[in-house]
């Protein structure tokens, strides 16, 4: 596509998905994809029906499918098999964690044993900063019993399916899957650390998922040239609004810990993603005022608001829709 069609394009996807609520109607199909991302989870530890968890699928086009999923907060293995049935619930190949706070490993368990329960026979496989790994011992533990009767009273399922792979890996370190490259970097979660930022290339694309932050330059150095970026907010009046603590000075810690919309159109403007995106927004009934306005400060390029089950295709253009229920 010639840069200035591809301009137009974007901004029109940017003018169509610049609403914190989804849309009404499902939008014609993505074209072919090298990468395919989709929000399953936008929220935080807050409950909330529509934004679940954070959790984010990135699919690349190998033959066949790489399943890749960047945490697992609450709901994520509802979202999976929701679009994809037992396939995609059970056909995980990799969960990379960003850090261990509650809201992005809450979903583990569930993903883990659900998805040996509906055909997983391989090791539940796992990468992520340290403390992955205790983190996963621990869940073995708890979850013996469930285990041990399946395994071996009940239904008899393969005792491969509920083994656990947890590797933990360093930062600025870059592994591979099937041919997809990805790369884990550090960023700056305040006193949480290791908290991880992860890009993932494949086909000559790629995405960068900025886990929990403040401003990194970090983030900025790795993210560069990505097509597409999706990045965590805070909408800091918002915040206070809504804040599950009361304390005033807890609530100015968690935003300090987080990035707000200014600070990510800084970010935004330095990267210059094909499109930028929200996900993990705080608090989650922050709607479009409290996020768009205060970011288009400091950045006017591509922007969208992401929604659960917002799917972004990246292929010879940036394609964003809304990914259909397959399963009830
Ligand atoms: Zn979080
Ligand atoms: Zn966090």
């Amino acid at each position: 596509m010639k840069p200035r069609r591809a301009a137009v394009f974007l901004s029109l996807v940017a003018a169509l998905t610049l609403r914190a609520e989804e849309p009404k109607k499902a939008a014609a199909p993505a074209p072919p994809f090298a990468i395919r991302v989709t929000l399953l989870g936008t929220g935080n530890p807050r409950p909330s029906m529509s934004r679940f968890g954070p959790s984010i699928l990135v699919e690349a086009a190998t033959s066949p499918p790489t399943r890749i999923l960047v945490d697992a907060g609450r709901g994520a293995a509802l979202r999976l098999f929701s679009i994809g049935g037992r396939d995609l619930l059970a056909g995980i190949d990799l969960v990379l964690l960003t850090h261990l706070h509650s809201d992005h490993v809450v979903g583990l368990p569930d993903l883990w044993l659900t998805g040996w329960l509906f055909g997983r026979a391989s090791p539940f496989s796992l990468k992520g900063p340290e403390g992955t790994a205790a983190l996963m011992a621990h869940l073995e533990k708890a979850f013996e019993f469930d285990v041990r009767v399946r395994r071996d009273i009940d239904e008899r399922l393969p005792g491969k399916g509920a083994e656990v792979d947890a590797r933990e890996i360093p930062p600025e370190t870059a592994v591979g899957i099937s041919g997809v490259k990805i790369s884990a970097f550090a960023v700056e979660h305040g006193p949480v650390k290791p908290a991880y930022g992860y890009r993932i290339e494949f086909a000559g694309k790629s995405v960068v998922l900025s886990g929990d932050t403040r401003y990194s330059e970090n983030l900025v150095a790795h993210a560069k040239g990505c097509d597409v970026l999706v990045h965590e907010v805070v909408a800091p009046e918002a915040e206070r609004r809504h804040a599950q603590v009361r304390d005033r000075a807890a609530i100015q810690r968690i935003i300090d810990h987080h990035t707000t919309p200014e600070d990510a159109g800084k970010v935004f403007a330095e990267v210059k993603p094909g499109l930028a995106v929200y996900s993990h927004i705080v608090p989650s009934p922050a709607v479009e005022k409290d996020l768009v306005a205060p970011t288009r400060r400091t950045y006017s390029g591509p922007l969208a608001v992401g929604y659960d089950l917002m799917s972004i295709s990246i292929g010879e253009r940036i394609a964003v829709e809304k990914r259909a229920a397959a399963v009830e």
